[in-house]
């Protein structure tokens, strides 16, 4: 087993789950967020990255690539499900390690590549519970955007990646249907907390995300990775649209 060093103390192996044949989840462990995951897809010919954790989780996910069997040259895309902090922070990094394509959605891409400030969350007083109000948007280091995706566009990986628009969580937050897989990854359109399917928090538009969460059921996928939490391996859909939301507003 590989060991590394961070701070002096030693980090164990990456925490890696096999959801499909070509497709894992990796949990990035450091930071405040509830349990953070980006995905890898492994082709023959390269990598796909969707979301890239906190901006120092790079190396974490150059030693999964490792555990993998992979390298950080063998990255070949990057999908960014939302322009925020923990999903796009090492994005920048990672793009330079070689040929990088970085996918993210339209509504996204300005927040992404820093030439425009995100919109911040509206906390509910029940997500004030679990986080502070924020007083700016969360953003990560820029990172250039190399491709803008829409609602129903379909990327050359895992039998044709099928982007879901799921405006809500930030106005350009997209979920990607993996047909390969049959297999959703969801961003922070939803999320698993304490073993329920629910509502995806922090959102900058409540209702918009709310209506989001039929567009990730109507894949009809199996499985559902999630932006934060663990992932649903069977009867995903039925899961995500009977989904609940603890941390609605009151009344
Ligand atoms: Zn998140």
């Amino acid at each position: 087993m590989r060991s590394a060093y961070r701070g002096g103390m030693p980090s164990p192996s990456p925490d890696l789950q096999q959801l499909a044949p070509s497709l894992y989840r990796l949990r990035i462990p450091t930071g405040s967020a509830h349990l953070l995951n980006c995905y890898f897809w492994l082709d023959e010919d390269g990598v796909t990255l969707v979301d890239t954790g906190w901006p120092d989780s790079a190396e974490l996910i150059a030693e999964a690539l490792t555990a993998l069997g992979r390298a950080r040259s063998d990255v070949r895309r990057i999908v960014l499900t939302n322009f925020h902090e923990d999903h796009a922070g090492s994005a920048a990094e990672i793009a330079t390690w070689s040929s990088v394509e970085v996918i993210a959605g339209a509504g996204d891409a300005a927040f992404v590549s820093g030439t425009e400030r995100g919109p911040l969350p509206v906390l509910t007083d029940l997500e004030k519970t679990i986080h502070g109000e924020f007083d700016e948007p969360s953003h990560g280091p820029p990172c250039r955007v190399d491709r803008v995706v829409h609602d129903g566009d379909v990327l050359d990986f895992a039998g044709g990646a099928r982007i879901v628009g799921v405006p809500g969580h930030t106005p350009g937050s997209i979920a990607l249907y993996l047909p390969d897989a049959d297999a959703v990854l969801t961003g922070d359109a939803v999320a698993e907390f304490n073993g329920d399917v629910i509502l995806g928090v922090f959102d900058t538009d409540r209702e918009a995300a709310s209506r989001s969460l039929a567009a990730v059921a109507a894949t009809g996928a199996e499985i559902a990775g999630f932006g934060h939490g663990e992932a649903v391996v069977a009867n995903a859909s039925d899961r995500v649209s009977a989904a609940t939301d603890p941390f609605a507003p009151a009344g």
